[in-house]
């Protein structure tokens, strides 16, 4: 079957359509037509093989909002017409203590990406959901209440489970003092869980154009990261900062707002960064990293922000304006997340 998507063939080269090939639904797949994917900074990292390892051609996606169009005859959780959300993995070996405690994303064999992975049966390179239809395996794709407003959901299915898997891994909640370092599309799912769950929240911007967003989105406070007389007075004053930032830069300013016992998770850049060492047992201080987050904790989210009303600030787009979304993202100039609306491939 003939898939309109759109693919890089190379790294950093412009997006254009291609057809592509879905696998025959297995006894445990479910075939979904895509009415929505979210545009993540890691598409573009992906698309230019920032991380080394991109092959091509390649369909970026991992922000995957959908209907089940067919199910394979082992399937009973879900019916054709479901709404459901896929997000950055599309299978693991649901076999290891990690799959057995619902972080699929640390499976010991390695989960299975949206795309760039490998398949586990076939070997060939999974395409993302910048295409009109997807084949996954049935636990990946999250049933979705009737409540959620598709059309708005898709970024949960990455920025928003990527923030709120650490604020729920660190209890989060009334009392805890919150810095966001970063307002894209991962640090305004981060304010806005963050308000949603009662912290206090500091969104900390190298933007000073972005303050009065920060504000409507609820945040508490604004701290120019620039801003070195700012910085010093709010030293000590968070027990938990999630940090956004795509590229490597300097962690000792954000470990210096950080209060005894305060943790630092690093969301964003994966290069190599180097830590003040002092600092950081000056009032045992933590820095840690997270990795996107399990399924049962995205069914979590997707509740939680069906039941609550807590969306992600979209701008839709069709698929043939990606590449202009790409340069905007990369100049910082989203509010907040760039969403594709599919039904632009139509006949493509
Ligand atoms: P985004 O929408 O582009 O937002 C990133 C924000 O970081 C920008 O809006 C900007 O905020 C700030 N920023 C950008 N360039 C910067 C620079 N050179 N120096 C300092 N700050 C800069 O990106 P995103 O989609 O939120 O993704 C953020 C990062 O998270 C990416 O690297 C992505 O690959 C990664 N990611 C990780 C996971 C995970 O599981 N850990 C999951 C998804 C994405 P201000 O203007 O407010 O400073
Ligand atoms: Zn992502």
């Amino acid at each position: 079957m003939h898939i309109p998507a759109y693919a890089a063939l190379s790294a950093g080269a412009p997006l254009q359509p291609m057809a592509i090939e879905r696998r025959a639904l297995r006894p445990d797949d479910v075939a979904i037509d895509i009415l929505y994917c979210g545009v993540c900074h890691s598409d573009l990292h992906q698309v230019r093989n920032d991380w080394g390892g991109s092959r091509y051609p390649m369909v970026p996606g991992h922000e995957i909002i959908g209907r089940v169009s067919a199910v394979g005859s082992a399937v009973a959780r879900l019916k054709v017409g479901d709404p459901v959300g896929v997000g950055c993995m599309v299978d693991s070996c649901l076999a290891c203590d990690q799959c057995g405690h619902g972080e699929e994303q640390f499976c010991r064999q390695g989960p299975t990406m949206t795309y760039n992975g490998r398949d586990r049966v076939s070997g060939e390179t999974t395409l993302g959901g910048y295409s009109r239809m997807i084949v996954v395996r049935e636990p990946f794709a999250i049933g979705l209440s009737p409540k959620l407003d598709l059309a708005r959901a898709a970024p949960l299915l990455c920025a928003g489970i990527t923030t709120w898997s650490p604020l729920r891994h660190y209890g989060a909640g009334p009392g805890t003092r919150l810095g966001v370092v970063g307002l894209g599309g991962l640090g305004h799912m981060a304010v806005k869980l963050g308000v949603a769950l009662g912290c206090e929240v500091t969104l900390v911007t190298g933007s000073a154009a972005k303050a009065d967003d920060a504000r409507a989105l609820g945040a508490h406070r604004v701290l120019l990261s620039r801003d070195a007389e700012a910085m010093k007075a709010a030293a000590a004053s968070m027990d938990l900062v999630i940090d956004t930032v795509p590229v490597a830069h300097e962690l000792d300013p954000y470990v210096r707002l950080l209060d005894v016992e305060g943790r630092i998770v690093v969301v964003g850049a994966l290069e190599q960064m180097p830590v003040n060492a002092a600092a950081l047992m000056r009032g045992r201080r933590q820095v840690s990293g997270s990795l996107i987050g399990g399924i049962a904790q995205t069914r979590e989210l997707l509740e939680f922000c069906a039941e609550r009303g807590v969306y992600p600030d979209c701008e839709s787009i069709p698929m043939q304006r990606i590449d202009e979304a790409f340069a905007r993202m990369e100049r910082s100039d989203v509010k907040y997340r760039f969403v594709i609306d599919m039904a632009s491939l139509a006949g493509a």
